[in-house]
């Protein structure tokens, strides 16, 4: 079930679902709020968002200084995706040799609301937009994924390895979502970043 509601005097608006999920969560897909709750459970979604206004409200600065950030990038229109798988493998290689993990299938597909993702059977897929981001966001990117290998969560231990080859990892997050709205953004116009403004 979807609902649309207005909260916070006219700050975010936000999508509810219900998923078979133990706790309510919070999640901004492409700059959009939604709130997931347990389903049969009586919890009430301004609740939620109310309770987490202050983690809303730097997310929505985040995603406002990304947005900003999009207007000055440019996207490498000129590397083809086969290039692009050649380029992910090359890079993948030199990271297992390090990191001493590899994963067990290498996968690529346009996907519609992440980068990439890994699999609980460690296979790996990257969203072939990817192609069209500089080198170096690239490699954050597959880094992040072979840190999956390991570590399933985003939790600290995720983050502290992370930083070992990017210090800022903030400053990266917010680089890809600012290619992220650059790529989507004949969409976004359309409405789909009302929850930002
Ligand atoms: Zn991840």
């Amino acid at each position: 079930m979807l609902t649309h509601t207005k909260v916070l005097g006219g700050n975010p608006t936000y999508k509810v679902l219900y998923r078979e999920i133990k706790f309510p969560r919070l999640e901004f897909k492409s700059g959009n709020l939604e709130v997931i709750l347990p389903k049969g459970h009586r919890i009430e979604p301004e609740e939620v968002v109310e309770r987490h206004k202050n983690w809303i409200r730097r997310r929505q600065l985040f995603i406002r200084d990304a947005l900003k950030g999009s207007s000055s990038k440019s996207l490498h229109i000129e590397r083809t995706v086969e290039d692009f798988k050649d380029l992910v493998r090359r890079i993948i290689e030199r990271h297992t040799h390090r990191l001493r993990v590899s994963p067990r299938g290498i996968y690529f597909r346009p996907m519609r609301t992440k980068w990439a993702s890994c699999s609980n059977k460690n296979n790996i897929t990257f969203n072939t937009k990817l192609r069209l981001l500089p080198l170096s966001t690239i490699d954050y990117v597959v880094y992040h994924e072979l840190i999956h290998l390991v570590n399933r969560k985003h939790d600290t231990r995720f983050w502290n390895t992370m930083r070992k080859r990017y210090r800022n990892t903030d400053t990266w997050e917010k680089r890809l979502l600012s290619y992220w709205f650059l790529i989507h953004r004949n969409r976004n116009r359309k409405g789909h970043l009302i929850a930002i403004h």
